[in-house]
Parts: C-alpha cells; sequence; structure tokens
C-alpha cells in the first residue's frame, strides 16, 4: 500500500505535464511504477529510536583541568576522569597508557590504572610516607612513579597489607562521549575516524545528547571492503570521503555511525567495491530498476531527488518531449559503475537535477573516459535553470549495446562495462593514469621471489587475485584491482609491485597466470599438502638458522606422516 501510495505522489508531478499526455510516456508511467515498487520492495533500511546518555570520559594530562570539568559538569553529566601522568591523583583514576575503541555514541576507552594503594584497608598510618627512601609518597598518598624504583619498603612497613606497589588494573569504561584536552591526540583520532570533543566544544556535546530517530541509510558490507583493520592500510576513500565523522574504524572493519550519518552519499558515490551501499537502491536493484524501464535507445536522462524531479516537470509543465525521461534517482549516491553502466546499455545524455556533483571526480573520469573511448564529450551534463530546459537531440556513439543486467559486485560489474566500451572502442595498448580516480591498478610480480604462500589472495577481498588449487597457479585479474595495496604490503617476500593506471589492453581484462608451481606429494602416503616453492622457502630458512637437521627433517612428510616418522624415530631410540 505504502509503495502505490508513493508513487501516486511522484506520477502527479508527470501528470502536471502536457508530455505525460503522449502515448510513450504512458508506457514509461507504466514501466515506471513497476520499477518504483521494486525499489520500495528492495529498500534494506533500518529505523529506530536511539537514546544518547550523557555519559563522558575525560581524558587529561592537568589534574586541575579534570577537577574543574567535574566541578562544572558533574551535575548534569555523567564524568568519569582519567589522569594521565606518572604521579598518581587518587581524586582520579590515573593511567600512563588508553586505548579508544567504538565511536560516538559507544566508545570504549581501556586503561591501565595505577592502583598501588587498596583505600578499603589503608588506616592513613603514614608509615609508607615515612619510610620511602625515594621519597616518591606525598601526603596524600598519591606515589611518583617516575621517581619509584619498585624497592618494596612501603609493602613491608605496611601492618594492613594495603600496598601492592606494581598493582595496575586494567579498566574498561563505556561512554557516549569523551573529551580531551590535548588537540595533537584529538587530530589524531580524527584521522582514523573516532570523533573526541576538545576542551572547548562542550556545547556541542550538549547538543548530541538526548533521544534520535535513526536511520540505517548507509549500509557498510565488510566482506568486500579493501580496508584491513588490522594491518591499518588499503583502501580508505570512503573515510577521506565523510565529512561528517560518521565513519570509524574498530577491530571488524569500517562502522558507519548512524547518528552522524547525514546520508549525503559521499562514501557511497567514491567506494570502488561497493562495500558502501544505498540502503534504500543498492546496486543490484539499480540494475533491475534500469531494465524495468526498458528505455529505448539514445534517451536522455534527467536523474534526481524526488524534490529535483517535481521541480523540473512543474517548470516544463508545458513542453512535451520526445526523448528526455525525468527519474527519480538521487544522483548523490552514484559511482562510476552506474554512470558507465547507463551509458553502455544506450542513454545518450545524462543530466544530473544536482550542480553540487559537478565537481565529483568520478563525473569528470566518466565524461573524459568516453571522450577518450568514442570522441564524445559530454556525456553527463548539469542544468543550470529548469525552466530553460530544450530538448536537443543526442546519438549514443555505441554501436552495440551491453546488455547484461545480471550482477554480483559493483567492482565486477564495472570491469565487465570498461571490457565491453574497451571491445568497442578502437583504442589499444593504451595506459590510462588518472590521478583524480586512482582506483585502477595492476600487480606486478617477481616470480623468483614469489613462494605462493597465498597471503596476498588472502587478503584481497574484491577477487582480483584469485588461487586455483587445482594447477597451483597465483591468477590477477586488473580490471578488478581497486590499487588498494594490501597484496604490495602483506608479501613476506615482497615480491609484488602495483602499477597504478587503466591499461586499455586485452591482458587488462582477463585473469592471467602471475605464478605457477607443483604440488608437494608426501613421499609416505602419496597426499597432496602444499606447493614445491612454500616447502623451499622454509626449507631454505631453517637450513639458514641451522635448525634444518632438527626441526625440518621430515619436512617433505605431510603432518600425519611426519608426526608417525617422529614418534618411530622416538621407539626406536627406546
Ligand atoms: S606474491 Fe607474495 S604474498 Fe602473494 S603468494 Fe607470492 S609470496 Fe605470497
Amino acid at each position: 500500500m505504502e509503495n502505490i501510495k508513493r508513487y501516486n505522489n511522484i506520477e502527479r508531478y508527470y501528470k502536471i505535464c502536457d508530455t505525460a499526455t503522449s502515448s510513450n510516456y504512458q508506457d514509461f508511467l507504466d514501466l515506471l511504477k513497476s520499477a518504483e515498487t521494486l525499489k520500495e520492495e528492495n529498500k534494506s533500511v533500518k529505523t529506530y529510536t536511539y537514546s544518547v546518555k550523557p555519559d563522558v570520559v575525560v581524558i587529561s594530562n592537568d589534574d586541575l583541568f579534570l577537577k574543574k570539568f567535574e566541578d562544572t559538569y558533574s551535575g548534569v553529566l555523567n564524568v568519569i576522569s582519567i589522569y594521565i601522568s606518572e604521579k598518581t591523583n587518587n581524586d582520579f583514576y590515573t593511567a600512563s597508557e588508553f586505548e579508544i575503541t567504538g565511536g560516538f555514541p559507544e566508545y570504549t576507552v581501556n586503561v591501565k590504572v595505577f592502583s598501588p594503594i587498596d583505600f578499603e584497608k589503608c588506616v592513613w598510618c603514614g608509615k609508607c610516607y615515612i619510610t620511602c627512601p625515594e621519597q616518591c609518597i606525598d601526603l596524600d598518598l598519591n606515589i611518583d612513579f617516575s621517581k619509584c624504583t619498585f624497592c618494596g619498603e612501603c609493602e613491608k612497613v605496611c601492618e594492613f597489607e594495603s600496598i601492592q606497589i606494581k598493582l595496575i588494573n586494567e579498566l574498561s569504561i563505556n561512554a557516549s562521549f569523551i573529551v580531551i584536552d590535548n588537540d595533537d591526540l584529538k587530530n589524531e583520532f580524527a584521522k582514523i575516524g573516532v570523533e573526541l570533543f576538545g576542551a572547548d566544544e562542550i556545547d556541542k556535546l550538549f547538543e548530541r545528547v538526548g533521544e534520535y530517530q535513526v536511520e540505517e541509510l548507509v549500509l557498510h558490507e565488510n566482506e568486500i571492503c579493501q580496508y584491513s583493520p588490522k594491518l591499518g592500510i588499503g583502501c580508505r576513500r570512503c573515510l577521506q570521503a565523510c565529512k561528517y565523522d560518521a565513519l570509524y574504524v574498530d577491530d571488524n572493519g569500517i562502522k558507519v555511525n548512524h547518528l552522524l550519518c547525514v546520508g549525503c552519499g559521499g562514501c557511497i558515490s567514491v567506494c570502488p567495491t561497493g562495500a558502501m551501499q544505498n540502503g534504500y537502491f543498492k546496486d543490484d536493484v539499480f540494475i533491475k530498476y534500469f531494465q524495468t524501464l526498458q528505455l529505448t535507445e539514445d534517451v536522455i536522462l534527467l536523474l534526481g531527488d524526488e524534490e529535483n524531479i517535481r521541480k523540473f516537470l512543474w517548470s516544463n509543465h508545458n513542453k512535451s518531449f520526445e526523448k528526455s525521461y525525468p527519474i527519480p534517482v538521487d544522483p548523490k549516491f552514484l559511482n562510476v559503475m552506474h554512470y558507465l553502466f547507463l551509458f553502455s546499455i544506450g542513454v545518450a545524455k545524462l543530466y544530473l537535477l544536482n550542480d553540487k556533483l559537478a565537481d565529483k571526480n568520478e563525473v569528470k573520469f566518466v565524461n573524459s573516459f568516453i571522450k577518450f573511448l568514442f570522441g564524445y564529450y559530454p556525456f553527463i551534463e548539469f542544468i543550470e535553470k529548469y525552466d530553460e530546459y530544450s530538448e536537443k537531440s543526442y546519438q549514443n556513439p555505441l554501436e552495440n549495446k551491453y546488455n547484461n543486467f545480471s550482477f554480483s559486485s559493483r567492482r565486477k560489474k564495472l570491469a565487465a562495462i570498461l571490457k565491453f566500451l574497451y571491445e568497442n572502442s578502437e583504442k589499444r595498448n593504451v595506459l590510462l593514469k588518472d590521478n583524480i580516480l586512482d582506483i585502477f591498478g595492476n600487480v606486478l610480480l617477481d616470480k623468483d621471489r614469489c613462494t605462493l604462500c597465498l597471503a596476498c589472495v588472502n587478503h584481497c577481498k574484491i577477487g582480483a587475485l584469485l588461487a586455483k588449487e587445482t594447477d597451483y597457479t597465483l591468477n590477477h585479474n586488473p580490471s578488478i584491482c581497486i590499487q588498494c595495496r594490501i597484496c604490495e604490503k602483506v608479501c613476506p617476500e615482497e615480491a609484488i609491485e602495483v602499477a597504478s593506471g587503466l591499461l586499455l589492453a586485452d591482458e587488462f581484462f582477463e585473469l592471467k597466470v602471475l605464478n605457477k608451481d607443483e604440488p608437494m606429494v608426501c613421499p609416505g602416503c602419496g597426499k597432496v599438502f602444499g606447493n614445491k616453492k612454500s616447502y623451499n622457502a622454509v626449507k631454505e630458512k631453517l637450513s639458514l638458522a641451522g635448525l634444518f637437521e632438527v626441526k625440518g627433517k621430515y619436512l617433505n612428510y605431510c603432518e600425519t606422516c611426519r608426526v608417525k616418522m617422529l614418534f618411530g624415530e622416538e621407539k626406536d631410540a627406546q
């Protein structure tokens, strides 16, 4: 019911136009209704209410600042203070190090807190103060660990066993906000998407406390994300694109902070793998949507959010279009793949009803790429004044049109479209290096160094690097490579170099064998248990360390036979 109601609104905008009375528009509106219903039925957006509690962790190496903060805000905020120092201050948790995970409003602060004195047991007899040979205990029983030699005299004199001078407790504190009065640290955390508040930003913090209506519009699929949180390397395009601090990294990968996300689409449009998706209109639905529309050749598409589609149609109510189709697809979420897909299926001109996108690198790349391949320019344009729109005739330069509406992932679809465009152009053996859109790469491998350990394959979630067990080969498809360079960094043999650029040549669009090996066959049972290069690499390392005779004796046997051989040796010895 909802779907129909929503579509009725869109249809009303079209019906105000003269053009809607023409027979081809009637057919178009029927198809648009089906496409919009498909969009509605396939949306994956969760909405709920979230309450942000006023729980604040304040971190400082200035105990006076912490005291003042507690005095000022403790009535309205739940404040936990962490004092970073080597001299304890018993009014606060004193720690020498801390770690922050999570993001607003679910941070966890892990701290190692100096906890030498158990104040439940201490009777303030003062003997430790008097005894300490280094005078590192003061009149308030604060201890200066920069002077302490851990001689243990204080522990010996304490009748109540309330001192364990080396005791450090580990605490995990959850908080909605973290305040830190150190700009350098604040900026360091900002680089990994963790937004901390400075001492002068408490007003901003108060604005965030309360109830929120949350809509999880941006979805992140970790399975195809080429950022490695454990190694801290890889593609960071979304993190760099988000202007609202709404993305952060935790142990499992990149996360979306839905409270801060404003749905600007910045991360989705730059994501080369498709790990970032618009929950209202995922990539697979986009492809099906345009399949449903059954566009004829050389159409002019006008893409905009519903608001801009309405404004465009109202402004052109007295015009009749032959080839122009305004479509409620918000272009701020679109990526290179989407634009090139529309060109490939025969769209002759794409007008985006959002001139803020004119500077987008994706738009610039698509226009220059199509110009380079086919001398056709510009495919994508913007309309400044809707009422000045007048339909012209355009012809898509492609002789054959792309008609494959299957979908597996954004990058694989882009690779297929690039191949199609390359095959339909006359450009051959040209390397396109585009510094504004660095999402193309080519793995160059030093075969002699590579041991086929497959560390690179294990980190290539997008599937540009593949291992084939059947013939012991390491393979690469450059057209899928996004140039994240994780393989370059994880290769233990430093055998990989990633060259940047899109190579317009047959080999760029095919799976090519980078390296090949033979299987290791166990002489005991005949089982295949690895490959020869890995075996030789381990053997060489053990030999260099003088360990081969001891540890590597039965290395050429499979695990089961190796154990049997070692046990056999032991028995013989007995
Ligand atoms: S290229 Fe490096 S990481 Fe990949 S299989 Fe070869 S040695 Fe291992």
